[in-house]
């Protein structure tokens, strides 16, 4: 049987940006009794408590130490401790401050030749390209935009195709992957969902073999590809649902 079921987040536990719903929050809490669950994604710390954490109906602090919180594409790592009854950060990877000006001048640029920079689209308060520390995002209509909005601005990848291959001729030195809904994610390169896998493999003491993995990108290209590549087993899926359906049939032969 898998020791791990690992989970990329947006579209595969929830819709794009939004909280996890009761039914993946009751699944979760069951599977915590008989897997170490893994969300690995590049949100941030806060993002993984918000949409996820705080979702869970009653977990035991026991069963919160089978959660393992993999951020920012798992260049951070954050378990439960149990006798703190809080959350620790046990290591964090994060990008330099020359790495994050450059990638933030890159993406801008690009996106205005392309005429996709769409400022004046945005809520008060909400940003673009956020600082992620261990990666740079960019959010075509910010963070705080209805997901309906989200949803129409891209929905074959094709803007953000164009602003990948921008990108890559003013500074290949990083790598640049599509996610979510309207979102490109900076990295250097190796620091994406490889990375954290392989972090994962380490800090759990598990083998590939031990983890079933869920994510809707992972096509060549896709932020769910390089945990494909690595020859770790994967179920595609389309949204929340779909993963919904693979974890009751899961939890129906335990
Ligand atoms: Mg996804």
């Amino acid at each position: 049987m898998k020791k791990v079921l690992a989970f990329d987040i947006d579209q595969t536990l929830n819709v794009a940006k939004t909280p996890i719903t009761d039914d993946i929050a009751d699944l979760l809490v069951k599977c915590l009794d008989y897997f170490e669950i893994c969300p690995i994604s590049g949100q941030k710390f806060d993002q993984f408590l918000i949409q996820i954490v705080s979702r869970l109906k009653d977990p035991t602090p026991e069963q919160l130490s089978h959660l393992h919180l993999f951020v920012a594409q798992g260049t951070q790592y954050y378990r439960f401790n149990v006798e703190k009854n809080d959350w620790e950060l046990v290591y964090n990877y994060p990008l330099t401050d020359e790495q994050v000006a450059k990638i933030s001048e890159t993406i801008e640029k690009s996106a205005k030749e392309l005429g996709y920079w769409e400022e004046d689209k945005l809520q008060p308060g909400d940003e673009i390209i956020e600082n992620r520390l261990s990666q740079v995002t960019f959010s075509a209509l910010g963070q705080k935009a209805g997901t309906e909005e989200k949803y129409a601005w891209d929905p074959d990848c094709k803007k953000r195709e164009q602003i990948v291959a921008k990108c890559k001729e003013y500074a290949p030195e990083f790598d640049y992957e599509i996610g979510g809904t309207t979102s490109i994610n900076a990295i250097t390169p190796g620091m994406n969902k490889e990375f954290g896998m392989t972090h994962l493999l380490e800090e759990l003491k598990v083998e590939k073999a031990d983890i079933l993995y869920f994510g809707d990108m992972t096509q060549p290209g896709g932020n769910d590809y390089p945990v494909v590549k690595m020859g770790i087993d994967t179920i595609t899926v389309r949204s929340h649902e779909d993963t919904a359906y693979a974890l009751r049939g899961i939890l129906g032969v335990i």
